[in-house]
């Protein structure tokens, strides 16, 4: 059990960081700057996320095995067992991205390459997290690289690593990962909508401030200790919900959002009545995420509202540790809730574990008994990370995520346009199948072409996607 209440630089953080720099003398980072400013940022981000100081360390050396003559055993040997292990874990999730067939040497029970990425660092979640601050770091440096490992690693950002951080309800890591990469997958959209969010909220500031008095008014006369703040939406979020409100910005209530931060549970539900006695709700919009969490354990209440001067506007009542929650997710909780529950949950202290802890308990569990060369039935797992999407497979073993129910034409108007329009047939998993047929996760697809295939207007009823509609929309004319 790592010892939490080390101070951050301790004598061992020391040596890593010496160790780190030693080894990574002579390299060098794209930006020409040294390689070791990599491992320190990393460093540094974990401690802002308060992890355990042997998770720090791993974040120091996640390099080192891959890149140096460092050696898994120096580490072992320096750091002891637990820190080697992480180190491993990271190492070996950097490799089975490069090559997924590395994964039938030590995953063999599935062919899901997914799922095996998830259980080959899942047996420690902390390896999730080192990586998600190496990507974050890595992120915030794209500028740096050439423009095409600029698109590969931002689209990886966004379908990988920025819902991985949603799953464990690192909010504000989400945002981050997901701006970032949205503003190198797609420039101009970014900017535009970047432009649209500030617009608004300039418009918006001066009504948002009246209410926010107004409200803040109310709960004090009512004896209600409460913090009142904005919260601005994200550029990446507004293009998804857009998405699904083809484009009517119109239907878009929550473009700015007030918080209200309460001390309880009680309060909670009691500012909500206040500020409905204030504004007329809109009924259909009001979400009690406290009753009800949401799966990757989110909790708030939220509810839109109808001021006497017909602005809009949406409220998110919660309490400060939900708010932390939500901010810092997994990270927040892991080392001071995390470990304590599952273990009173494994000794039947507890019936229930929260849903978001229970599938990250499965996970250890799995992959625990995998490495111990036990047969483990992977179906069973509720292993729902992205329970709306799918991911399938290039013949290359790209990773492409797919809303569930998708159809090869939706994968091949999602590699390219090009490609969409010239489909003539499609083998899935190395055998011939139809356009018909329902993609399911983990399928390997492989579209054929031929050049005097032409698109058709029956292919809109083998399309679910929005973007493959309108990528044949704009090519039937040309015909
Ligand atoms: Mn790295």
């Amino acid at each position: 059990m790592p010892d939490n209440k080390k101070p951050a630089n301790s004598e061992r953080i020391e040596r890593a960081v010496a160790i780190a720099t030693e080894a990574h003398k002579n390299q060098l980072r794209k930006t020409g700057e040294p390689y070791i400013i990599h491992p320190l940022a990393v460093k540094k981000i974990l401690e802002e996320w308060h992890m355990d100081e042997d998770t720090i360390i791993a974040g120091i050396l996640h390099d080192t095995v891959e890149d140096t003559d460092l050696t898994l055993d120096d580490i072992k040997k320096e750091f002891g067992e637990s820190v080697a292990f992480l180190v491993d874990g990271v190492t070996k999730l950097g490799q089975v991205r490069k090559n997924m067939d590395n994964l039938d040497t030590y995953l063999p029970e599935t062919k899901d390459n997914f799922l095996r990425l998830m259980i080959a660092t899942g047996n420690d979640i902390r390896v999730l997290i080192i990586k998600l601050a190496d990507r974050l770091h890595n992120a915030r440096t794209l500028s740096a690289l050439p423009p095409d490992k600029q698109k590969k690693i931002a689209t990886e950002t966004l379908e990988i690593f920025a819902p991985l951080a949603d799953r464990l309800n690192m909010g504000r890591l989400r945002v981050e990962l997901a701006d970032i990469a949205f503003s190198y997958v797609d420039p101009k959209r970014f900017e535009y909508l970047k432009n649209l969010i500030e617009e608004n909220n300039k418009q918006a500031a001066k009504a948002l401030k009246e209410i926010e008095k107004e409200v803040k008014d109310l709960l004090k006369k009512e004896k209600l200790d409460a913090e009142i703040s904005g919260r601005i939406k994200s550029v990446y979020s507004l293009h998804k919900k857009l998405a699904k409100h083809n484009q009517n910005l119109g239907e878009i209530y929550d473009l700015t959002a007030l918080r209200i931060i309460v001390p309880d549970v009680t309060s909670c539900y009691l500012a909500l009545g206040l500020l409905h006695s204030l504004y007329t709700p809109m009924n259909e919009r009001i979400k009690d995420y406290i009753a009800k969490p949401k799966q990757n354990g989110y909790q708030s209440l939220h509810t839109t509202v109808i001021t006497p001067k017909k602005k809009i506007v949406e409220f998110q009542i919660r309490t400060r540790e939900m708010h932390e929650y939500a901010e810092r997710g997994l990270a927040a909780s892991f080392y001071y809730n995390e470990q304590k529950l599952t273990e009173n949950y494994k000794q039947g202290k507890i019936q229930h574990l929260p849903t978001n802890l229970l599938w990250i308990t499965e996970l250890q569990d799995a992959a625990a008994k995998l490495r111990e060369g036990k047969k483990v039935d992977l179906k069973k797992l509720r292993l729902n990370l992205f329970a709306d999407k799918i991911f399938v497979y290039t013949p290359k073993g790209d990773i492409i995520d797919l809303p569930k129910g998708s159809l090869p034409l939706d994968f091949a108007f999602r590699l390219h346009s090009e490609i969409g329009g010239h489909v003539s047939g499609v083998k899935i998993n190395g055998k011939m199948s139809n356009l018909n047929r329902r993609l399911e996760q983990g399928d390997v697809v492989e579209i054929l072409t031929a050049k005097n295939q032409v698109p058709h207007e029956s292919w809109f009823e083998k399309i679910i996607t929005s973007h493959a509609r309108q990528k044949l929309r704009q090519m039937l004319p040309k015909q």
